[in-house]
């Protein structure tokens, strides 16, 4: 478990953590009526700095799950940003972290809906290492879930009430002995993870589900999309992917904010390509690790600086 924060934006500044609160009555933790967002923060020790990865296209996710929640936050991507970085300077970190901004219905009320309720956003921010424990190689189920289609609730959204179809399918796979599963949708095609998008190496191509199936549209999936294109030079098709095509891949893993990049090595006991992590995505999540602590020139955009450098000695 992780410690809870000493500070969370909330009701429109920073406060401790202890008076961050909201009444049993409220809307979002009756009916799930929220929708947040899952940033990280990286240490880069040589620079003393801690490196926020691509905050501003986690807020553009952010502000579209509000909108699809019929929500208005009054506040736009570079605000969001703002605030986050005045949260962490307030925190103090120096080590890796996790970041969770979270909007909410915030009305103490009954009677679920979307509209005529106010909405309300709080930020904290947590230290945080490893989501997943196998890393290197996880052993997966196919879930005897179903992932929420987008006429049931839009996956697209990081909607909160949704994360109970993530929270069935997590637990089942955990009690069952695996470290993860993944989820077909209604029409039986591969989704996702419980947190996690999917990728697959066939053939020498790299394969993902569309955004059209039923998945967050993550910012690491982006992020690998970019990089296989652009940095390891090889194809990458979005198409949906059936269940076996799963047990013939030459290379499976998970991407995401907490997951990073993750091989899945087994699925229901069947080996996935030599059984141990392939070259594809070892070579990816070298290549990751250094981009998101800020040691890659070419995309130090994506590292938003959280401390003002300290003055060299000469000014
Ligand atoms: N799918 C789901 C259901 C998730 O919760 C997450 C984590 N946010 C992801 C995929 C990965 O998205 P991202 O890369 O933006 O963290």
């Amino acid at each position: 478990m992780s410690a809870v924060p000493s500070y969370a934006f909330f009701e429109g500044r920073i406060v401790p953590y202890s008076e961050a609160k909201v009444g049993v009555m409220t809307h979002t933790l009756n009916y799930g009526t929220g929708c947040f967002g899952g940033l990280r923060g990286y240490w880069n020790e040589d620079e003393a700095q801690l490196l926020v990865f691509r905050p501003r296209d986690h807020y553009r996710r952010f502000l579209q799950s509000a909108r699809l929640l019929c929500m208005e936050l009054g506040m736009d991507e570079e605000g969001l940003v703002n605030i986050t970085l005045e949260l962490l300077r307030a925190e103090g970190l120096r080590q890796d972290c996790y970041i969770r901004p979270l909007a909410y219905k915030a009305d103490e009320t009954i009677g679920v809906r979307l509209h005529d309720l106010h909405d309300a956003l709080t930020i904290f921010a947590v230290p945080f290492g490893r989501y997943v424990d196998n890393e290197e190689g996880a052993h997966v189920t196919i879930s005897s879930w179903r992932r929420v289609s987008d006429n049931t609730i839009p996956a697209r959204g990081k909607i909160t009430g949704a994360y109970v179809n993530s929270a069935f399918v997590k637990t089942d796979a955990q009690r069952a002995g695996y470290d993860e599963a993944l989820v077909l949708n209604r029409d039986g095609h591969v989704a996702e993870g419980s947190a996690e998008n999917l990728f697959m190496l066939r053939d020498g191509v790299v394969i993902t589900p569309p955004v059209t199936d039923n998945v967050l549209e993550g910012i690491t999936r982006r992020t690998i999309i970019s990089l296989v294109r652009d940095e390891l030079g090889m194809p990458v098709v979005e198409r949906s992917i059936d269940r076996s095509e799963l047990y013939l891949a030459d290379e499976l893993w998970f991407s995401g904010t907490g997951v990073q990049i993750a091989a899945i090595t087994r699925i229901d006991h069947r080996p996935i390509g030599s059984g141990k992590m392939g070259p594809l995505v070892s070579d990816l999540r070298e290549l990751y690790f250094d981009i998101v602590r800020g040691r890659v020139a070419k995309y130090r955009h994506w590292n938003t600086p959280v401390y003002v450098p300290e003055a060299s000695a000469a000014d």
